[in-house]
């Protein structure tokens, strides 16, 4: 299949919350000698120095910055940096994601604005400027990642779940707005991927949610990073405003 992008001299590729987990492997996988590669992150810096130092060394670019994608003076700071550098971006992956769980009865109130600032707000502030320079090109893809209980639910986690399912939500309508002008916007639903979100679990809790997936084993970052390239190849070109799940089968 040609790729119709390919014989562009760089692509611009930014991934929020590219230091840890799924964002970390999403970040490597598109890692390539023609890809330019900007993340941010909220406070690892010595793993964002470390990721640089692998891409670069394997002969790619990539830019790690500190940015707080609740604040919208950061963000717009950081696309500012990305576009005077590079002058386009073609993909966003919006990432970066918290969770603060607790029952509904006893969530603290700065649990859910935390949450939906980070997960939802922080996806609409990046995608709203990388939307501009991708409708003046007439191309971008758009990649939100979402989760599995966006579409499920689950108790105890009343913020995460609203912020995922409007990050589903947000993915349709904006589809709808940009799809003229050849971006596609979809969404990734990852079921449960073994990265630090997870880590605290008990073995038990492990356990047991393992038992509901009917592959039998936790996910990897890499599983979600495969379907996040999937998404923004041309073999994906005829795709907007869907929800890839990628879970085992926990949820069907
Ligand atoms: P993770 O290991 O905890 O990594 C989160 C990443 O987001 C880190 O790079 C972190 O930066 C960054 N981040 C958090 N808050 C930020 C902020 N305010 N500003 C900028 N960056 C920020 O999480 P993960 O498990 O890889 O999850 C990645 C995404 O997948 C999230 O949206 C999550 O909701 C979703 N997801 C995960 C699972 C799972 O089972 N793990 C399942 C479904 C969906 P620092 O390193 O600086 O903290």
């Amino acid at each position: 299949m040609t790729d119709r992008i390919s014989d562009r001299i760089i692509r611009t590729v930014v991934i929020t919350g590219g230091t840890r987990g799924i964002g970390r492997a999403i970040t490597l996988a598109f890692a390539r000698p023609d890809t330019r590669v900007y993340f941010n992150y909220s406070s690892s810096a010595q793993a964002a120095a470390e990721l640089e130092r692998i891409i670069v060394e394997a002969g790619g670019f990539a830019k790690g910055m500190k940015v707080d994608i609740m604040s919208a003076k950061e963000v717009e700071d950081f696309f500012t940096t990305i576009l005077e550098e590079s002058g386009r971006i073609d993909v966003l992956i919006n990432n970066a994601g918290i969770a603060r769980d607790g029952l509904l009865v006893r969530m603290k109130e700065k649990d859910w604005d935390d949450v939906l600032d980070t997960n939802l707000k922080g996806a609409f502030l990046c995608t709203k400027i990388a939307a501009k320079p991708m409708i003046k090109q007439r191309y971008g893809r758009i990649i939100n990642i979402s989760s599995v209980v966006g579409a499920s639910g689950n108790p105890g986690q009343a913020n995460y779940v609203a912020s995922k399912a409007g990050i589903i939500g947000f993915t349709k309508a904006v589809a709808k707005e940009l799809a003229s002008r050849d971006i596609t916007v979809n969404a990734v639903a990852p079921g449960f991927i073994e990265t630090d979100m997870t880590s605290s679990l008990s073995e038990k809790a492990k356990e047991n949610l393992i038992s509901g997936v009917p592959l039998g084993r936790i996910g990897k970052p890499e599983d979600i990073a495969a379907a996040v390239i999937f998404l923004a190849s041309e073999g994906a070109s005829y795709i907007t405003g869907q929800v890839i799940h990628v879970n085992g089968g926990m949820y069907m």
